[in-house]
């Protein structure tokens, strides 16, 4: 397929200092689209100036919330080259995300070529300073015109792209989580490991009652028992636990993390021992009261690693190591985004260069 490249005629404003990009709050110039009919497959693909969409008020994914997206960043090497880390994950997972809402696969090979196309257009917009990127985010929604539960016999795919600042601009700050004895954000059999909207609309009650409380953030506990570890917000966590690193296994109820994945793998090359196993609630307070648990991380794509200083159940808070950002949890940090910037060796094959 080809895709057709339109003139932007109205080119925005850059916000020139860095330091003011706030994530998700300025779109670049251009968009990728291409639009789906049963029958007739993907087409019309495009690279168009960013722009509202018009949809029929009864377009489905408004109603029955047919919706998935991915997130993945680009990165401004020091030599001023521009690169993506693991994109491929990414496709692969949009597509097993779309496989499990019955929404139609992409090319996967003819989805990178689009996004890298896109990315070398808008190459203006990476943005330049320490810890900046360019968030990628690929989406697709069902916009056929009809009410009724059914999978929809149309579809549009996009891809906008936005700067952003460094995450950690004052520095790290370790976060406070709130563990839901509540709320559950996934059931065996369910949507958990797809990455899709409706997953975050049924989370929002729990983290405005986090919130509420002081809580940067919800950590979820599996739904059958609400007594084992399964991940936080829109990250998955990994703890040092005994000097090995625990982490919630893969298994139907999590996000399967790019940025998960790519730490476990430098952390074994560093010579840590990895479980991938169910932590209880209980093990995880007690752990971090004996001692044994010394760390607690967050990974994603957003913060890559967030470390957390202090975890509450119910009415028990307690702090994990001093409080403060690990040890491990910082050469990790520095270990990947030394991959992903450019400063250290790809020795992974993970980045692709636009
Ligand atoms: C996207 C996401 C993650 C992190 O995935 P990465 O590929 O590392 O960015 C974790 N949990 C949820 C619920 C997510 O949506």
């Amino acid at each position: 397929m080809e895709i057709e490249i339109q003139p932007v005629t109205q080119p925005k404003a850059h916000i020139e200092d860095e330091t003011k990009l706030v994530f998700g709050r300025q779109f670049t110039d251009r968009m990728f689209v291409m639009e789906y009919d049963s029958g007739k497959g993907w087409h019309s693909a495009r690279i168009q100036p960013y722009a509202p969409f018009t949809l029929d008020p009864a377009a489905l994914v408004l109603h029955y919330a047919q919706e998935i997206f991915e997130g993945l960043k680009a990165f401004r090497r020091q030599d001023g080259s521009i690169a993506l880390f693991r994109p491929k994950d990414n496709i692969r997972r949009f597509n097993q995300s779309a496989s499990r809402l019955c929404m139609p696969p992409v090319d996967e090979e003819f989805f990178l070529k689009a996004l890298k196309e896109l990315i070398r257009l808008e190459s203006d917009w990476v943005p330049h300073s320490e810890g900046t990127s360019l968030y990628i985010r690929p989406t697709m929604i069902a916009t056929e015109a009809v009410l009724g539960v059914k999978p929809s016999n149309k579809y549009l795919c996009y891809i906008i792209l936005s700067p952003v600042g460094a995450y950690y601009k004052g520095g790290f700050k370790p976060v406070k989580i709130w563990i839901a004895d509540e709320f559950i954000r996934s059931a065996p059999g369910g949507t958990g490991e797809v990455k899709c909207g409706g997953n975050y609309a049924a989370s929002l009650l729990a983290a405005k009652e986090a919130a509420a409380r002081g809580f940067d953030q919800v950590l979820w506990l599996d739904a059958v028992e609400r007594k084992y570890v399964e991940e936080v917000g829109s990250m998955n966590i990994c703890f040092l636990y005994d000097g090995k690193i625990v982490t919630s296994p893969l298994h139907g109820t999590i996000l399967n993390g790019v940025t998960r994945r790519s730490i476990l793998q430098l952390a074994t090359e560093m010579g840590y021992d990895i479980e991938e196993r169910a932590m209880s609630v209980n093990e995880l307070l007690e752990g971090a009261e004996s001692g044994r648990l010394t760390e607690a991380f967050g990974t994603g794509t957003a913060a890559v690693v967030s470390p957390v200083g202090q975890l509450t159940y119910k009415d028990r808070t307690v702090t994990i190591g001093n409080g403060q950002m690990g040890e491990l949890t910082l050469k990790l940090y520095k270990a990947l985004t030394g991959i992903q910037y450019g400063q250290q060796p790809d020795t992974h094959d993970w980045v692709v260069e636009i």
